[in-house]
């Protein structure tokens, strides 16, 4: 394969930078236009190791550097690979790429190296896919789950189902090619065996989802008040910082803006709309029909109540909104002389967690934290044992396999001859196969490949 070439750290001004190279000429081309302060030319050159020196052209040196050099097939792509440490910035950078360009590598493209990882057989396209997932990570979690990933783990399960499978299929084909062994019945009998198995394996993999969606998406959170109950203290309280816009003007946008905070490890995506942000202007104020609309979508829901007034209509038309939700009843102002308390017949009925606060003042806040780790108990869910699917072209597969382990499941219970059930059982090796890469298309890897980043 040919040498490819990548700046592969962030654009911007940074203290070093670092240019990428991979392919069988990267060592000549690094010959050219690196020269180490300790020549041992003779040495044959060793990976792993860091040398020290200058880039040269023509004579003048462009940057003092550090170079890495990785040897096949000890490193990222498994091909002789080097990695040249300059000052960080953009003009020494794309001077050091041009000159490598010119030598002879060239330019990558997003994603290119994984990529070679990934054909050249090192990791999996699950395990490519989810070196997307760390990089792009907006909490601890999920850069967690994404290192989990790249490790193998789900990898593993899936090849372990599809050893289930395989097993099976083995002595199916020896009964297509021998049917003079009538041996039919049994392995009617083992295929349902393992189809059980897989599909219990895959419902447990697909259930992840739910879970994994969260970890990646975020808790769509909404909060949730009449005018005035304290929607964006809450909202600035929670952001620390006093970033809501409160505006005069009118015009200013009224769609939903989201913020991302990690609370207690947790990622929360927090749904602000115009309503809560403009909430002083009485045309912009957050009406109950797009309330509804917000409640519909949410995985969790503030509903912040005054505690210094009675309970009002619009009160009761939140209180009805968060039946059957999950959702956290906040009592508000309890710095002030609050009249209604967590006593309250009436929102005691809806049975959700309720908590007093003062937005302003810094109450009960760490409390409101905790019951949102309590509801989303994450924690359950052991990041370091369980296996949690992130990727929905992952999901999708899953869920193709299990309508197939179900056609299957019909087939045999049809009376359908053993070729017919071997049909559908294929797909579903198939299925798998293109999770892990084995059986995808070149479209399918082009196009994950395109979302990454250059120089990764
Ligand atoms: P929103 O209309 O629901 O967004 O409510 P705001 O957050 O704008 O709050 C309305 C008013 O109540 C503002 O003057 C806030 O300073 C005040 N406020 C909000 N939370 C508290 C609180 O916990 N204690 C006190 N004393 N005042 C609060």
């Amino acid at each position: 394969m040919s040498t490819i070439v990548s700046i592969s750290t962030a654009p911007g001004i940074g203290g070093i930078g670092i240019v990428r190279m991979s392919g069988k000429d990267c060592f000549e081309i690094l010959d050219k236009i690196f020269e180490p302060k300790v020549k041992n030319k003779e040495a044959k050159i060793k990976g792993y190791t860091m040398k020290y020196g200058h880039i040269v052209e023509n004579g003048n040196i462009i940057d003092e550097v550090l170079v890495s050099y990785f040897k096949e097939p000890k490193s990222y792509t498994t091909e002789n690979m080097c990695e040249i440490n300059s000052h960080g910035g953009n003009i020494v950078l794309r001077k050091i790429l041009e000159i490598c360009l010119k030598n002879g590598a060239e330019l990558a493209e997003p994603g290119e190296f994984t990529k070679r990882a990934f054909l050249n057989g090192r990791i999996d396209l699950l395990q490519a896919e989810s070196v997307i997932d760390i990089i792009e990570a907006k909490s601890e979690r999920e850069a967690k789950t994404g290192i989990k990933q790249l490790e193998g783990g789900i990898s593993k399960k899936i090849a372990e189902i599809k050893q289930n499978i395989l097993d099976v299929m083995v002595n199916i084909e020896v009964s297509i090619d021998y049917p003079e062994y009538d041996v039919e019945d049994v392995t009617n009998n083992q295929i349902l065996e393992m189809l059980k198995q897989v599909e219990e394996k895959l419902l447990k993999l697909e259930k992840s989802f739910d879970d994994g969606k969260i970890i990646k998406e975020g808790i769509k959170t909404a909060i949730l008040g009449k005018p005035n109950a304290g929607k964006s203290s809450l909202l600035n309280n929670i952001l620390k910082e006093e970033r809501a816009i409160v505006t005069e003007f009118e015009g200013t946008t009224r769609d939903a803006i989201e913020e991302f905070v990690t609370i207690k490890g947790l990622p929360l995506k927090l749904i602000d709309t115009a309503g809560i942000r403009q909430a002083k202007d009485e045309v912009e104020k957050i009406g109950i029909a797009k309330s509804k609309e917000i409640a519909k979508d949410a995985d969790l829901i503030l509903a912040i109540f005054d505690s210094t007034k009675e309970l009002s209509e619009e009160d009761f038309e939140i209180l009805e909104l968060i039946k059957n939700k999950k959702a956290i009843i906040l009592l508000n102002k309890v710095d002030l002389q609050p009249i209604l308390t967590e006593q309250n017949s009436k929102l005691k009925e809806i049975n959700c967690p309720i908590i007093s606060i003062s937005a302003t003042q810094d109450i009960g806040i760490e409390e409101l934290y905790k019951e949102i780790e309590k509801l989303f108990n994450l924690n359950e869910i052991n990041l370091d044992q369980d296996i949690v699917i992130t990727n929905v072209r992952h999901k999708n597969l899953i869920s193709k396999a299990i309508e197939n382990v179900e056609k299957t499941k019909e087939t045999i219970k049809n009376g359908m001859p053993l070729d017919v059930i071997a049909i559908f059982i294929k797909d579903m090796l198939e299925d798998l196969g293109q999770i892990t890469g084995e059986t995808v298309s070149e479209d399918i890897i082009n196009e994950i490949f395109s979302k990454f980043c250059l120089g990764k």
